[in-house]
């Protein structure tokens, strides 16, 4: 399968039906999440790989991690109405035997697995809502791929927040996440938002970051 492929098959997922703005439910773009599992396939850390899928959603990473051959995906989600739309997406994928639903608060969860990928809420409407999400990231796996707001203070905190838990930025790729206006304070019809796609790596122990 090719990148441009699996970006227009994501894109095809049936979205949130009715987007929470308190959990940030905004669902990934297909090509925006298409990169990030390109880049994790080209490290190695898809194929064959448990994967957790933290705030899962619709499933539009897990579905893509499990078409490039992931071996299991956790999709990790407290919200059962997303959870609902999830189920659809699995079935209509084909990928219901390779996703495992671990219906609840991302602190519950706590499987080691070989990668995380995540498009955690990113603290704009409940702030700091991103850090349970990352938090949890560096405590599951040694390798975590994420995206957070393109912004001066959001990248100070995020290089911040790996140094602290020993963690280190490898890649850094920045793209457009375009959204279709969903919630009230949205004023244009097309949300154009700069993103930030992160791959943090656990530094060997004693090790400072970057
Ligand atoms: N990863 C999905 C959805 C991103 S939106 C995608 O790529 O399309 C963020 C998701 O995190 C929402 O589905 C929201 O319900 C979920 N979420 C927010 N806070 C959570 C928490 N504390 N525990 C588990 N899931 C949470």
């Amino acid at each position: 399968m090719k990148k441009k492929q699996l970006a227009i098959l994501l894109s095809r997922l049936e979205g949130f039906e009715n987007p929470k703005a308190e959990l940030e439910q905004y669902r990934t773009p297909g090509s925006v999440a298409s990169e990030l599992l390109w880049l994790a396939r080209s490290i190695g850390e898809v194929e064959g790989k448990v994967i957790a899928d933290l705030g899962a959603g619709t499933g539009v990473l897990s579905i893509g991690a499990c078409l490039l051959g992931a071996r299991k995906i956790y999709a990790v989600e407290k919200d059962g109405d997303a959870l609902r739309v999830l189920r659809k997406n699995l079935e209509r994928t084909e990928t219901l035997e390779c996703v495992e639903i671990f219906e609840g608060d991302v602190s519950e969860f706590s499987v080691k697995v070989d990668t995380v990928v995540m498009n955690p809420p990113f603290g704009s409407q409940v702030k700091h809502a991103d850090r349970p999400f990352l938090e949890k990231a560096f405590e599951v796996s040694g390798s975590v791929y994420s995206i957070h707001l393109a912004k001066p203070d959001v990248r100070r905190f995020i290089e911040k927040f790996a140094y602290e838990h020993n963690f280190r930025i490898t890649h850094h790729l920045t793209v457009t996440f375009e959204i279709p206006a969903q919630f009230h304070f949205h004023r244009r019809r097309l949300e154009r938002i700069p993103v930030d796609i992160y791959r943090f790596e656990k530094s060997p122990s004693g090790v400072g970051a970057i």
